[in-house]
């Protein structure tokens, strides 16, 4: 077995040896994913219209964009923020803009102009390339250029004569940064997350390994025979690294949904011949319950879903097994610090997975007691701890945050409490940091309870999450009024959902007499979600 489990006196590591160290010889990942010697196939086919981008198209593209970004004085090391749905050609305008040397930062569309705003601040771009549509949510918080999407790929804008990155003229390291993704770790608030070229490349060309070795137990001929379905926002790090890394490093055609929805899922399965869908848990568990409705679509094509991005109950999962009895449930598990996935059911047997799957190539994990930090041996629950190629340089300009997530010793602390049994799956059982998942979408509770600290009626406030069936997590608000006050919930709820995005909005209000805190001022949150979960249960 590929699997060893080293015990030291200190503690018990489960590392999967890689069959060849990953390595590469190209420095930046438009490098890594455009080499000369393409696949002559769509890499790209638009959900609803059918169009198509050839990987040389994407190549070509890149380039374009990137000779009009260094034409509008984008230098290296520049951050470029990119605001966009899902689109044909959202990958061509990541690699064009890391090929001109530039970082790329992106920001969830949905967000308010406020939340950009946050953002833009603390990541500085020189530039945000973004659509009509979107516009009015950008324009003016940079005193540099705003782009639109159409006009970039239309190649309105005079070309520099350079070279992009990809054709060796551009120096790139490995250790440049390449993007900066948003995610509030395990405690605080959004964050942006340094990925070096390094980390992608090494996401990229282990998703292309072991999903090319996987392909065969699938039943595909070859890794680029692969058809995958992209609704997942590629502004996220789950649908970047799995469409923007790994299944152009498999040589594979996405398929790719402007806007999510289930008949859109299941129709463009049939229409484009779809063999796996990554999701996330709600939309698991609308193909469950479409049960005889889906019967409608043609899903012969369809070998597997994989989900991630938060937990999915075992009810839904067994439910989803009756209903779609040809099609392999199983799991992935990443974090945006991780640069996507770094857990994989690929080779494990079974149509159904409860586990998360195993360890990617290279990624290294150590079970840690919540306590002591200490290690511990197989089936002891723990905080996942892991530490390779693929995860993050540290937060930007955040060394005090670096340090908390990772330790002296090069392990990321995930903030998730898990089990790796003696084969090496691995098994999560909860989620020890502050984080709320709604719809799988990060909300983070420092950033509602720093907008609720400012309404008049509020002494004090923790926001914790509350369990719901759709969306897994909603973000409750435990507010402790302020003296005489009559606010009502209702206006709790509508003070938040102004400033921020739909998916973050409060859903549910509890009026306490105090917010359980330690002596230097933390929230006590496991404390208060025992005592709201009492009074639930006394309800
Ligand atoms: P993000 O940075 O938004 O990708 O969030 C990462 C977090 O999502 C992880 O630390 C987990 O808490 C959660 N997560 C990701 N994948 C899974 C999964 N398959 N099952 C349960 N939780 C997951």
């Amino acid at each position: 077995s590929q699997w060893d489990c080293t015990s030291t006196s200190a503690n018990t590591r489960l590392l999967f040896q890689p069959s060849s160290p990953p390595s590469s010889s190209s420095s930046s990942l438009p490098g890594f994913l455009l080499s000369p010697d393409l696949p002559a196939k769509p890499a790209f086919v638009d959900g609803a219209t059918g169009a198509t981008l050839s990987y040389g198209d994407l190549r070509a593209r890149a380039a374009s964009v990137a000779r009009a970004l260094r034409g509008m004085g984008v230098n290296k090391g520049d951050v470029v923020l990119l605001v966009s749905p899902n689109s044909l050609h959202f990958s061509a305008l990541v690699l064009g803009i890391m090929a001109a040397g530039a970082v790329f930062s992106t920001a969830n569309f949905l967000n308010t102009r406020e939340e950009m705003e946050t953002q833009v601040q603390d990541s500085r771009p020189v530039l945000v390339v973004t659509t009509q549509e979107l516009r009015y949510k950008l324009e003016g918080l940079i005193s540099g250029p705003l782009v639109l999407v159409q006009e970039l790929l239309a190649g309105q804008h005079a070309q520099a004569p350079q070279p992009p990155a990809f054709e060796g003229a551009l120096e790139v390291a490995l250790g440049d940064t390449a993007a900066l993704m948003y995610s509030s770790g395990t405690t605080g608030k959004s964050k942006a997350v340094v990925c070096s070229h390094g980390n992608l490349i090494a996401m990229s060309r282990l998703l292309g390994q072991v999903w090319g070795a996987g392909c065969a137990a699938r039943g595909a001929a070859r890794p680029g025979d692969e058809v995958y379905l992209c609704a997942v926002p590629l502004s996220h790090m789950f649908g970047f690294s799995l469409f923007v890394c790994g299944a152009l490093a498999a040589g594979a055609t996405v398929v790719v949904l402007g806007r999510y929805s289930l008949e859109r899922l299941l129709g463009a399965v049939g229409e484009h011949g779809v063999t796996r869908v990554p999701a996330v848990p709600p939309m698991v568990i609308q193909m469950s319950r479409a049960g005889t409705a889906a019967r409608r679509f043609d899903l012969g094509s369809l070998r597997e879903v994989i989900c991630s991005g938060a937990p999915l109950g075992r009810e839904h999962m067994d439910r989803f097994a009756r209903s779609y009895p040809g099609v392999t449930l199983s799991q992935c598990y990443g974090l945006t610090e991780t640069s996507g996935p770094i857990t994989l059911c690929d080779g494990v047997p079974g149509r159904l997975h409860a586990s998360i799957g195993r360890l990617i190539p290279s990624v290294e994990a150590k079970v840690a007691d919540v306590r002591t930090r200490r290690g511990l041996p197989p089936n002891k629950l723990g905080e996942l701890c892991v530490r390779g190629p693929p995860i993050m340089q540290g937060y930007l300009n955040n060394p005090e945050a670096t340090s908390l997530a990772i330790d002296e010793e090069g392990w990321l602390h995930t903030g998730d409490l898990c089990y790796i049994d003696g084969r090496g799956l691995v098994y999560l059982v909860d989620r020890i940091k502050e984080l709320i998942k709604y719809k799988a979408y990060q909300v983070a509770p420092a950033e509602l309870e720093e907008i609720l600290c400012r309404h008049p009626d509020v002494d004090d406030v923790a926001v914790i999450p509350h369990p719901d069936e759709e969306a897994g997590e909603i973000p409750m608000a435990c507010v402790v009024k302020r003296a005489g006050s009559s606010v009502r919930e209702d206006d709790i709820v509508s003070f938040v959902a102004s400033k921020v995005a739909p998916y973050k909005k409060i859903r549910r209000v509890r009026f306490v007499d105090f917010v359980p805190r330690s002596p230097s001022g933390k929230i006590l949150r496991r404390r208060l979600r025992e005592l709201t979960n009492l009074e639930n249960q006394r309800l």
